[in-house]
């Protein structure tokens, strides 16, 4: 029986051994359990593909539906709405799901089916010894041997140096807020707000986690606040974002061309493999989406190799897509000049315009 070491233990790792679930493979999960915090959003895409990896579970039951996307810009106190979109128009489902909700639910889906070792540790070294054999060092001098080993490590992880040597990593700060308000509007509207303001863009949106809901805040400074010390005062001065309690984060972009994600049985997977803005919110989607066509590959091709290859091939090409697209739309949403010019030609997007972008994301 294979043995399959999947390093890290957040949203790749359950996601990853989701595709392994009809499989007679002998997995471990070794990594350290993250504070998951928030919602993601969950696009037709990442929706689809979770339903694929789930056996016997109803995806309906964790996630909160969105039906609005409301486009404003933000300026001097005053909120000015410049697009509205409805999903449903064009027969688009959208979601958001707790991110908690969301593991718990990837990881009951694994335990249910599978019988899967979990090791609490950090791994600090991969040595290949000879063909076909693999070992990890752990963090406690343990050694681990496995015949693949599967890198959910994140940017920052041992596996991604393994594979792929240096990289260049950009880091850009984030800030995360949720708020349990009742009464605000986004939530009985069930909608998906994007800001514009001049210190940089906010996206929120309404969730649930264990039947309470809230409201999931991202604000990106855009290029001039960007490690600003101010940016922080500067939140607390816009009055429809003052009250959040604003958490500080990063997010990283890999600079390099991605070439391939996969070296002697050892495959990168989500952050580790690809990593791109988040401002088309499809790097979370694409994991789900990648376990789902990973499972396909792994319950329908015999050898690993080609496994590895057909993945690597074809994640790798779309990833690049998606990095451009994304790249561009960040600088749309953070510019700080001719914002006028942008807030005009948002606001006459046909719904048919946003509709036929959101289709070349999501089913392309
Ligand atoms: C602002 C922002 C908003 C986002 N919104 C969305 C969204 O709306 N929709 C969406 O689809 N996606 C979204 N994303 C993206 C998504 O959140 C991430 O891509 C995803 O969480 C990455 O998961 P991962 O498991 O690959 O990596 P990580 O979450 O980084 O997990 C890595 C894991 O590996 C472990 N680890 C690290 N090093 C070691 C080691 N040496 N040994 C053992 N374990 C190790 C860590 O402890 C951790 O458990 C957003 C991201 C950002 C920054």
């Amino acid at each position: 029986m294979k043995k399959i070491l999947i390093i890290g233990n957040s949203l790749s790792a359950w996601s990853v051994a989701s595709a392994f679930i009809n499989k007679k493979v002998n997995i471990t999960i070794i990594g350290k359990k993250n504070n998951t915090f928030g919602a993601q959003q969950l696009s037709p895409n990442g929706f689809r593909a979770l339903k694929k990896i789930i056996q016997n579970g109803d995806v309906k039951n964790i996630v909160y539906e969105i039906i609005k996307f409301q486009i404003n810009s933000y300026n001097n106190n005053e909120t000015k709405n410049l697009k509205n979109f409805y999903f449903n128009e064009f027969d688009l489902k959208y979601f958001s799901v707790s991110r908690e909700m969301l593991i718990n639910f990837l990881i009951k889906n694994v335990k249910n089916n599978i019988q899967i070792n979990e090791i609490d540790k950090s791994c600090v070294g991969i040595i290949h010894r000879e063909p076909g054999k693999l070992e990890v060092l752990t963090d406690n001098n343990e050694y681990i041997s496995a015949d693949i080993i599967i890198g959910c490590d994140g940017v920052n992880g041992i596996t991604r140096k393994y594979v792929c040597g240096t990289t260049n990593i950009v880091k850009k700060q984030v800030f995360r807020g949720i708020s349990n308000d009742k009464k605000k509007i986004l939530l009985n509207q069930k909608t998906l707000e994007l800001n514009f303001s001049i210190y940089g863009h906010f996206v929120s949106y309404p969730f649930v986690n264990n039947n309470k809901t809230y409201i999931n805040y991202v604000f990106i400074p855009n290029r001039l606040f960007q490690n600003s010390n101010e940016i922080l005062d500067k939140l607390k001065s816009i009055s429809k974002f003052s009250q959040i309690d604003w958490n500080d984060g990063h997010f990283y972009i890999y600079e390099d061309e991605i070439q391939t994600i996969h070296k002697n049985n050892v495959l990168l997977f989500g952050d580790a493999g690809f990593s791109f803005e988040p401002h088309l919110a499809q790097v979370g989607n694409n994991i789900i989406e990648d376990a789902s066509y990973l499972k396909f590959l792994v319950e329908n091709t015999n050898s690993y190799d080609e496994i590895f290859e057909n993945f690597s091939r074809n994640t790798c090409e779309k990833k690049r897509k998606l990095k451009s697209i994304s790249n561009i739309v960040g600088i749309t949403f953070g510019i700080s000049t001719l914002t006028k010019l942008r807030n005009s030609l948002v606001s006459n997007f046909s719904d048919q315009l946003m509709s036929n972008f959101f289709k070349k994301i999501w089913y392309d």
